[in-house]
């Protein structure tokens, strides 16, 4: 392997200790940051999340709250929920696990949410906010891989950025992150006729699109950075990424591994968000 790994757990346990630290300055002035997330029915990788989402959260002084509700809660008592939350000033951040039972519309639940409680930043006004350069809440995924840019010391002004996949909860933010920060950026979808020759142009790549072997060794620029947002199984049922990891470590000059990149990093922005919203008040 010649690239650098880019660490999601090393990086999550320090940014961990200082949202901790933050966490404890905020009690000592009478201030919980707390999170409620909503789960709705029975998803086993939905509650391994949340679980694990939760479990963060204790693990470094927020208080958290699982609302647990069963798969056929109608939308309206959702809604009903969300917005109790939203009254509730013990709760500074709301998330609602996705996906939700086909009844429900999930756009209207998100929309519910009170853009100051909005942690998971998937509320039109959070996504506009990003949008035209205003503070609001970036979505935790795309935000957790500016993060591990920045502790390589990476500057993308004038770089080439090439993000493969556009929803809205990684693909585009995601886009719209890198341009802030003064790269020239490329989205890629299913429609991209030759995805190699727009990667092959890339300082910067992520994949973020839930397909192994997305990205292969002879797709990649020698020494460009390599994000692999995507979460697949193998062969074997082993969590793996959008990218062949062994082949494209060759040519890299920095990438992120899974299981132990992205996937931490996620978690670890869903608790700064937390903590900015409790800060706020
Ligand atoms: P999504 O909504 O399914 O979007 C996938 C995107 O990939 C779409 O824009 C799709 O294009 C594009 N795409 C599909 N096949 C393609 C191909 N052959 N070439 C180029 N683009 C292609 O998925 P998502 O929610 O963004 O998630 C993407 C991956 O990231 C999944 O594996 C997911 O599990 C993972 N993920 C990980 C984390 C984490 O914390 N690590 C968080 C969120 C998501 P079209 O728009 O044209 O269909």
């Amino acid at each position: 392997m010649t690239a650098h790994l880019i660490d999601g757990n090393a990086l999550s346990k320090q940014l961990r200790a200082s949202v901790a630290e933050r966490a404890a300055a905020l009690r000592a002035r009478g201030i919980t940051p707390g999170l409620a997330v909503v789960l709705v029915g029975e998803n086993p990788a939905s509650q391994v999340y949340v679980r694990n989402k939760v479990k963060a959260c204790e693990d470094n002084g927020l208080y958290s709250v699982l609302d647990k509700h069963p798969a056929n809660l109608s939308e309206a008592d959702l809604l009903a929920r969300v917005e109790a939350l939203n009254n509730d000033p013990a709760i500074h951040g709301i998330l609602v696990q996705l996906p939700l039972p086909a009844h429900i519309d999930s756009h209207k639940v998100i929309e519910a949410i009170a853009p100051a409680k909005d942690v998971d930043g998937f509320h039109v006004a959070s996504a506009g906010a990003l949008m035209v350069g205003q503070p609001g809440f970036w979505p935790c995924t795309p935000y957790g891989c500016m993060m591990m840019l920045e502790s390589i010391h990476y500057d993308l002004r004038g770089k080439h950025a090439v993000v493969i996949g556009r929803s809205n909860i990684v693909g585009k933010p995601m886009a719209l992150m890198l341009l802030q920060k003064n790269a020239t950026v490329t989205i890629c979808h299913s429609a991209t006729p030759d995805l190699k020759a727009m990667t092959l142009q890339a300082d910067v790549i992520v994949a973020a699109v839930g397909k192994r072997n997305v990205l292969t060794a002879d797709m990649v620029k020698p020494g460009a950075v390599v994000i692999d947002v995507g979460m697949n199984r193998n062969d074997d049922g082993k969590l793996c990424g959008d990218v062949d990891f062994a082949g494209v470590s060759q040519v890299a000059g920095y990438i992120t591994p899974v299981p132990g990149g992205v996937g931490p990093m996620t978690i670890t922005m869903l608790l700064v968000n937390t903590l900015e919203a409790a800060e706020r008040l």
